[in-house]
């Protein structure tokens, strides 16, 4: 172990930092129980059971800093899965940070980023596939994610692919045990069956593979870029999108309004704006470049707001730009903009092709465009239940167990020998091992 010690005990702030109604500060370690024991006046925790609360008032010396709830869990039976206790105070940042200090002048570590989830980790109670999901749990910015990382963190995805694992398990010693038999032509493992737990298994994984994708949009927000030529209202129509998330965001003290500034959250998505700094440099004397960079992000988009000025743009000009952004392949909303400037005929023209009209400047019929922007990824929303893959490593792992299945399968269908198709299983069975930690 480096410096941070296994052995020793750790505690931390286990809810946000802010004010809430109650603030959770967390213990763990061999001390946990004796050291919160130590400040607590009320029973003598020392001899209660796990799974239990307590009440009564958090004290250094005679100076009462609160009136608690303290549950105690005892190892194993713990999220950590050692001794532990998380003591609920009154959710004012002052109270817990003066209950923290307390516990550490009492001889507990102040925790490591993630600490909690590793000791978990190490004492067998999550597989890693879980403890990443609780990570993205903590770093989840928006409600969507946040049940997504949920529903990792319940195990579902490692159960069942732990379960799928194990019968493949049973066929490979099955082949191999053919291997021993070979002289005498024997098949303990039938092929058709085989066949089908394979294809069982794709028809777990493929989908997986496919929510990649949407589970990274999820995560990380929507990559939205306005496009449209000089003039359109690009600017105008991102600072009024903006504008009450930067209202929010300029009550949180100590925010950093930079990372925050061009997103913006809608009903569990959020959207993240791109090139947003190029739209605020009006007159781009190196339009050009403008240009190139603007193609780029909008190859790398997942959504396209493609915005035309109404008062001087024609029917045609819109037609042609719209098409040549559509060849991007990625979703692109139609958006006529200045409609307080725009002839009745143009207004009709646009509108009756399904293109939304607003007007940016005097802030009118946004909302239109925000359900129509909904109403394209409402597929993010989860079903409950739906496992979505979010992280890189799962998904480069599922890929690989996809090739050496679909291997087997090529094996299969060119009746090929015992000794090559234990292998390949073998090389599935690995990738498989390695998702479920
Ligand atoms: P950008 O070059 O596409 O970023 O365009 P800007 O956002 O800078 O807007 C160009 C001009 O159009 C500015 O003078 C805006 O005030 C104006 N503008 C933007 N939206 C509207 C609108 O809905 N109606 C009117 N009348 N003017 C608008």
């Amino acid at each position: 172990m480096s410096k941070h010690g296994f052995h020793d005990t750790i505690a931390a702030l286990a809810t946000p930092n802010g004010i809430g109604a109650i603030a959770v500060v967390r213990i763990s370690g061999a001390d946990a129980i004796r050291i919160t024991a130590s400040l607590f006046r009320g029973k003598n925790l020392n001899t209660v059971d796990g799974h239990t609360i307590h009440f009564g008032k958090f004290a250094e010396h005679d100076r009462v800093i609160d009136e608690v709830l303290v549950s105690v869990f005892r190892a194993p039976h713990s999220y950590t899965g050692e001794d532990s206790a998380e003591i609920s105070c009154h959710g004012s940042p002052m109270i817990a940070a003066e209950i923290l200090k307390a516990l550490v002048r009492a001889g507990a570590r102040p925790a490591a980023a993630g600490e909690f989830t590793r000791r978990a980790f190490l004492n067998g109670k999550l597989d890693l596939a879980q403890a990443e999901a609780v990570a993205d749990l903590i770093h989840s910015e928006n409600e969507s994610a946040r049940i997504t990382a949920l529903q990792q963190m319940k195990g579902g995805f490692s159960k069942i692919l732990s379960e799928l694992r194990e019968e493949l398990i049973s066929f490979a010693s099955l082949i191999e045990l053919e291997l021993d038999f070979s002289e005498e032509d024997v098949e303990f493992a039938r092929r058709d069956d085989l066949k089908k737990m394979i294809e069982r298994i794709l028809e777990f994984i493929i989908p997986l593979i496919e929510s990649f994708n949407r589970g990274n949009v999820i995560r990380e927000g929507v990559r939205t870029v306005i496009a449209g030529k000089p003039n359109a209202g690009k600017s105008t129509l991102l600072n009024a999108l903006l504008k009450e998330e930067k209202a929010i965001v300029s009550e949180i003290a100590g925010t950093t309004r930079d990372v925050i500034e061009d997103v913006m959250h809608l009903d569990g998505i959020s959207l993240r704006f791109l090139d947003t700094a190029g739209l605020r440099e009006t007159n781009d004397p190196v339009e050009a470049i403008g240009v190139s960079r603007s193609v780029e992000q909008m190859k790398k988009a997942n959504l396209i707001l493609y915005l035309f000025d109404l008062s001087c743009a024609t029917a045609s000009e819109i037609e042609t730009e719209l098409e040549s952004i559509k060849k991007y392949g990625v979703p692109v909303i139609p958006v006529g903009n200045k409609m307080d400037l725009a002839s009745t005929e143009i207004k009709s023209i646009t509108a009756s092709k399904g293109f939304i009209l607003i007007s940016a400047k005097h802030q009118e019929q946004l909302e239109t465009l925000k359900s129509k922007i909904m109403e394209l990824f409402s597929n993010l929303t989860l079903r409950p239940g739906e496992l979505v893959i979010t992280n890189v490593r799962h998904y480069a792992g599922l890929l690989q167990t996809r090739e050496a299945l679909e291997r087997v399968l090529e094996a299969l269908d060119q009746k090929i020998s015992g000794d090559l198709l234990a292998q390949d299983i073998r090389q599935a069975l690995h990738h498989l091992g390695e998702l479920t930690g």
